[in-house]
């Protein structure tokens, strides 16, 4: 059995003061039935760690190098360091406004993965990818190089959030029909690389302008366990929603 993981992603947004206060307000309404967590900008992490009892704290980004001439960057030990447990890997607005790979991608996921932290890996095609048909083939690829070389028990517990990038805070959110095809694909391109185990443990969200209408019929698709989550995750009124929809 999955355990669905349904993550907010702060993007840059919220100081301090308002993590915590955002925090306190999320903790009470948190129940067994999901993991739930927040990314929030590097920071607010030690606030944020130090605030949460439940929710799960995540970093937005890291380096795949522990320490050096990285100007502006922060290393896998110094999120550690803060308690840190989760971190988003790739999102589209990383690969897209900092021209972040797949290859640099993998070598981060393998740097997370030493540190017994859970990526939580983004992949999904452009609008213009859709329409050319292109769909399944911008999924296998980024899992094919993004997650490569790694071990099957890893791959296992890991996150895979599939956000296709037309859907990104457009509100115009893909199908129930689409969102449960695109993640049974990288569920299967998860069985191609490392096996049954592998790919039957695996959590794989859906993200693209989920919000408390429409959060229950993703839930309900057979190979989407849970959602990341961006303009919807930033008020406590519709994260709490959210949260008391996947009861
Ligand atoms: C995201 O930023 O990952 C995201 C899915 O945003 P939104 O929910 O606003 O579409």
């Amino acid at each position: 059995m999955r355990k669905p993981i349904i993550v907010g992603n702060w993007k840059m947004n919220k100081t301090c003061a308002e993590t915590v206060a955002f925090i306190e307000a999320i903790e009470p309404v948190l129940h067994d039935g999901a993991t739930f967590g927040v990314g929030a900008p590097f920071t607010a992490l030690k606030d944020a760690t130090a605030t949460a009892k439940n929710l799960v704290i995540a970093a937005e980004n890291c380096h795949y190098k522990d320490n050096g001439a990285y100007t502006g960057e922060v290393s896998v030990p110094m999120l550690q360091e803060l308690g840190v447990t989760h971190v988003i890997i790739g999102h589209s607005e990383r690969r897209q406004m900092f021209n972040e790979n797949d290859e640099e991608l993998n070598l981060k996921v393998k740097r997370l993965i030493e540190a017994e932290m859970t990526p939580i890996f983004c992949i999904g095609e452009t609008e213009a990818q859709y329409d050319a048909g292109e769909t399944e083939n911008v999924i296998r690829t980024q899992l094919a190089a993004g997650l490569k070389d790694l071990c099957p028990k890893c791959v296992a517990k890991m996150v895979i959030a599939y956000e296709p990038i037309w859907a990104i805070g457009t509100g115009k959110s893909a199908t129930k029909e689409i969102a449960q095809n695109c993640c049974h694909i990288v569920r299967d391109q998860i069985r191609v690389m490392y096996g049954d185990e592998a790919a039957d443990s695996v959590r794989v969200q859906y993200g693209g302008s989920v919000k408390p209408e429409n959060i229950k019929e993703y839930m309900a698709c057979e190979d989407i366990d849970g959602a990341l989550i961006g303009g919807a995750s930033l008020k406590v009124d519709s994260f709490t929603k959210i949260i008391e929809a996947v009861k």
